[in-house]
């Protein structure tokens, strides 16, 4: 708990927008509290940390989406740690049940400027951005993301990865525009156009995010399952329920074509913590059948978190750092998983996306198939 605490207090901007959006539940005014949730997003996405934005003279840079009022809890948070102003808002308001719920939701999130500190920070072990060759689950424009497939290849290469999976979402999510099947025939061609087409040594990978339902079962059959490179598996319901959940990602994880039990929680930042499970019971099956468990990059998910990462690390688990993107801008997102499992110190042969393309594809064949 004592390192918890240092380390969230590092991390002054997730300290200073976890206020705004505590700030923002105790509004009454509906306006007011989309200004201050607006507010926290823009300190939660900052590059740098408050406190090297600070001038000399203790003036502080314009910042888009913080006005006097937010401008007001940074000063507090900077000079004394902490923010009076909220406090006393949250006394004045009915809301204080409600945000104090909200806060422990909050528990080990990574604000962008931390993030960055993380990755440059050398006397943490864990892979670096260059041992990162590949992101294993983004959406396409064939699901609910924006881009193409050759926009996804041209940016990823950008970025200098060596492969990519796309992983949209299966057809029995029908909220997330999940692909049919003869859409997801038609999206391989196109991917496979995107692979003939290339000089480059880079590699798309057709993916699919299929549904974990109330039971355990994906939301294809396995005939179907069998067709892509790649499948994830994630909850999308059930994820306010308090009862144990642990049956059911055990009975996804067994599913013989799963590869990654991606966003294994499901929670959401400030808002719901996700299935509640005995995850040793999880990870111990997970480390047996050589599935890896995903942290999930989306600054809302980042899901595991270190703390859960590294128990999964101590079963034998195999990682998937992933962006979960679903523009292109968004796969810098991949960014916020590596440092989560730079703060787990887990080793990069342990994630699959530090591997070179073989070993990957010789994985998915067969996970026993590679130690
Ligand atoms: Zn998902």
């Amino acid at each position: 708990m004592a390192v918890e605490r240092s380390r969230t207090y590092e991390d002054v901007n997730a300290v200073v927008g976890g206020y705004l959006r505590d700030l923002a539940f105790a509004q009454s005014s509906q306006q007011k509290m989309f200004g201050y949730k607006r507010a926290a997003a823009a300190i939660f996405a900052l590059d740098l940390p408050l406190t090297d934005l600070v001038g000399p003279d203790g003036a502080l840079p314009r910042i888009a989406g913080i006005g006097p009022g937010s401008t007001r809890i940074i000063r507090e948070v900077l000079e004394v740690g902490e923010s009076p102003t909220v406090e006393h808002a949250i006394a004045r308001s009915d809301r204080r049940a409600d945000i104090e719920r909200r806060r422990e939701l909050r528990l080990h999130f990574l604000s962008r400027a931390e993030v960055r500190r993380v990755l440059s920070d050398r006397t943490l072990a864990g892979p670096t951005l260059q041992e990162y060759r590949g992101d294993l689950q983004m959406h396409s424009e064939w699901s609910d993301g924006s881009p193409t497939v050759e926009e996804i290849a041209d940016a990823c290469l950008q970025r200098g990865y060596q492969y990519a999976a796309i992983t949209d979402h299966s057809y029995g999510l029908k909220i997330a525009g999940g692909m049919s099947m003869a859409e997801a025939a038609e999206q391989r061609r196109a991917i496979d156009a995107v692979n003939e087409n290339r000089d480059a040594p880079f590699r798309l990978i057709q993916g699919v995010e299929a549904n974990i339902d109330a039971t355990g079962r994906l939301d294809l059959s396995d005939d179907e399952a069998a067709t892509f490179d790649i499948v994830l598996a994630a909850p999308h319901s059930r994820l306010r329920r308090i009862e144990d959940q642990t049956a059911r990602l055990l009975t996804a994880i067994a599913h013989p074509s799963v590869r990654i039990l991606a966003h294994p929680r499901g929670r959401i930042t400030g808002s719901r913590a996700g299935v509640v499970a005995d995850w040793d019971a999880v990870f111990a099956l997970a480390a047996t059948r050589r599935i890896a468990i995903e942290i999930d990059g989306d600054p809302a998910r980042q899901d595991l978190d270190y703390t859960l990462a590294s128990r999964a690390l101590s079963a034998g688990c195999l990682f998937a750092l992933d962006s979960d993107a679903h523009t292109v801008g968004q796969l810098a997102y991949a960014e916020t998983a590596l440092a989560h499992a730079r703060l787990a110190s887990i080793p990069a042969d342990r994630i699959i996306n530090c591997w070179p393309l073989e070993q990957l594809l010789a994985w998915l064949a067969d996970p026993a198939s590679v130690c």
